[in-house]
C-alpha cells in the first residue's frame, strides 16, 4: 500500500479518446515505468474545447472502451472528472481542480507531439503548463518544435528523449519531451476504417476488446 506521507507522482492524460487505441494504451504503460509514476489517470474529455466542430461519441461509450482497455492493469485507471461536468472544459480549470483534490501529490498532465504543436490555442496556455509537470510524447509525423513557446517556458523543457530506463525527475514543475513511445496510429484512421468494413484487419491498432465493443454497439458507422 502507498504511504499517505510520501507525495505520489500521478499522471493525467487528456483527450477525446473516440475510441482509444493501441498509442493511447503504450503511452501509460510506458511512461508509468519511464517515469517512476504511481498512477495513470485517462481523462476523456465531455467535450474538447480545441474540437468545437467535432461531436465526439457518448462519453459512456468512450469511458467503456477506456475501461476495457486498461482492466487488466492495476495502475491505469479512467477519471470521470471531466464527464462528469458535462460540458466543454478548459484544460486550466481541470488542472486546477486536480490540484485541489491532490494538495500533496505531484501531478503529470500527458499530451502527444500534435497537442504540443498547438498549445498556443489552449486557453490560458503559460498559465497551463505552470500549474503541474507535463510530459510531451512524441508522435510519428510530429516535431516536437520548440520555436512556437515562450523563453519562460523553453527554459522549463528537460529532454529526456533516448532515455529507457526510469528517470530521475527534477523538484520544480517541468515540461518533459519523451520519444519512448512511437506509435503511428490516430482515432480518426481507426474510425475511418470501421466507415470502411476494416476493423478486423486492425486490431494492432486497438485493443481486442475495444474492437469487440465498436462491433457490439455498432460506433462509427
Ligand atoms: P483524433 O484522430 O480523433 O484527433 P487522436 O488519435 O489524436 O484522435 P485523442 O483522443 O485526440 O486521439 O488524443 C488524446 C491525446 O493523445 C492527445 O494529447 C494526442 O496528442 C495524444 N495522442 C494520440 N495518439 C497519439 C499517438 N499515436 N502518439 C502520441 N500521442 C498521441
Amino acid at each position: 500500500m502507498i504511504s499517505a506521507h510520501r507525495p505520489r507522482n500521478i499522471a493525467f492524460f487528456g483527450g477525446t479518446f473516440d475510441p482509444v487505441h493501441c498509442g493511447h494504451v503504450s503511452i501509460a504503460k510506458t511512461l508509468l515505468g519511464l517515469f517512476g509514476l504511481d498512477k495513470f489517470f485517462f481523462l476523456p474529455a465531455f467535450h474538447a474545447p480545441h474540437k468545437p466542430d467535432s461531436k465526439p461519441t457518448s462519453g459512456y461509450h468512450r469511458f467503456a472502451m477506456l475501461s476495457l482497455a486498461t482492466v487488466e492493469e492495476s495502475k491505469i485507471s479512467v477519471s470521470t472528472l471531466e464527464l462528469d461536468h458535462a460540458k466543454t472544459r478548459y484544460s486550466f480549470d481541470t488542472l486546477t481542480e486536480l490540484k485541489t483534490i491532490y494538495p500533496n501529490d505531484r501531478i503529470f498532465f500527458v499530451m502527444g507531439a500534435d497537442s504540443w504543436r498547438d498549445i498556443r490555442t489552449w486557453h490560458r496556455w503559460e498559465d497551463v503548463l505552470l500549474l503541474t509537470d507535463h510530459i510531451v510524447v512524441s508522435r510519428p509525423g510530429y516535431e516536437l518544435a520548440l520555436g512556437h513557446v515562450t523563453e519562460g517556458v523553453m527554459e522549463r523543457i528537460v529532454d529526456v528523449r533516448g532515455e529507457k530506463e526510469t528517470i530521475s525527475t527534477l523538484p520544480r514543475p517541468q515540461i518533459y519531451f519523451t520519444d519512448a513511445v512511437q506509435f503511428d496510429i490516430s482515432a480518426t484512421e481507426i474510425r475511418e476504417d470501421v466507415r470502411n468494413d476494416d476493423i478486423l484487419d486492425r486490431t494492432d491498432d486497438v485493443p481486442d476488446v475495444v474492437a469487440k465493443y465498436i462491433e457490439k454497439y455498432e460506433l462509427y458507422r
